[in-house]
C-alpha cells in the first residue's frame, strides 16, 4: 500500500533530534511509527528528539536487550521498541504486545521488520538512509491516522 510521502534531509545530529521533536509536537495517541534503516542511521537519535521534546530529561538509549522502554510523559505514554535482537516475532506475543499498541499510547519501533507478523501496521514508516549530507529521511503515511499526523507535521515549520 502506498501512502503520502515526505522526504527531508537531516544534515547532522541536531537536525535529526529536531525532526523527532517536530513529529512529537503533532502526534496523537494510538500512533505507531516504524523506524527503518541500517545500524547507525539515526533511529535512536530521532527517537531521543521525540521523547525528550515531550518532557523526558534523562537519556534515551536503544532498548536492544530489553526490546522495549516505556516513557510515561506528561501528555502521553510512549513505548520505544528496538527489535534488532528479536529472534522470533512470537517473542512479542509472549511479551503481551497488544498491551503496548493501544489507543492511548504512541509506539516508536526500530527494526520493525524483525517483528513482522506480530506487530500491527505502522501508521507512519520512516526510512532513514545516507544523505548527500548527513541523513535522508522518507516519511510514508499509510493509514488515515498517519496521513493526518504527517499533514500536521508538514504544516509546522522546520526549526
Ligand atoms: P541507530 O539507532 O539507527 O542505530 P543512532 O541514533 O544510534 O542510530 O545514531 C548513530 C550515529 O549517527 C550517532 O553517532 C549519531 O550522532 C549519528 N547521527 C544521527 N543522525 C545524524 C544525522 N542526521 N547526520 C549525521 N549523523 C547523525
Ligand atoms: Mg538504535
Amino acid at each position: 500500500m502506498t501512502g503520502e510521502l515526505f522526504t527531508v534531509t537531516a544534515p547532522d545530529e541536531d537536525a535529526m533530534v529536531a525532526l523527532g521533536a517536530r513529529l512529537a509536537a503533532v502526534c496523537e495517541p494510538g500512533l505507531v511509527v516504524f523506524l527503518d534503516g541500517d545500524l547507525g542511521m539515526g533511529k535512536t537519535t530521532f527517537s531521543r528528539g521525540f521523547i525528550r521534546s515531550l518532557g523526558h530529561n534523562g537519556a534515551v538509549k536503544s532498548p536492544t536487550y530489553t526490546l522495549v522502554e516505556p516513557y510515561q510523559l506528561e501528555a502521553l505514554q510512549v513505548f520505544h521498541f528496538d527489535l534488532y535482537r528479536l529472534v522470533d516475532p512470537e517473542e512479542l506475543e509472549f511479551m503481551g504486545i497488544r498491551d503496548y499498541f493501544g489507543d492511548m499510547s504512541v509506539c516508536l519501533v526500530e527494526w520493525p521488520k524483525r517483528g513482522l507478523g506480530a506487530l500491527p501496521l505502522g501508521d507512519l514508516v520512516i526510512t532513514i538512509g545516507i544523505g548527500t549530507v548527513g541523513r535522508r529521511l522518507e516519511f510514508e503515511a499509510t493509514t488515515g491516522r498517519g496521513k493526518r499526523v504527517l499533514r500536521r507535521m508538514l504544516a509546522t515549520p522546520a526549526v
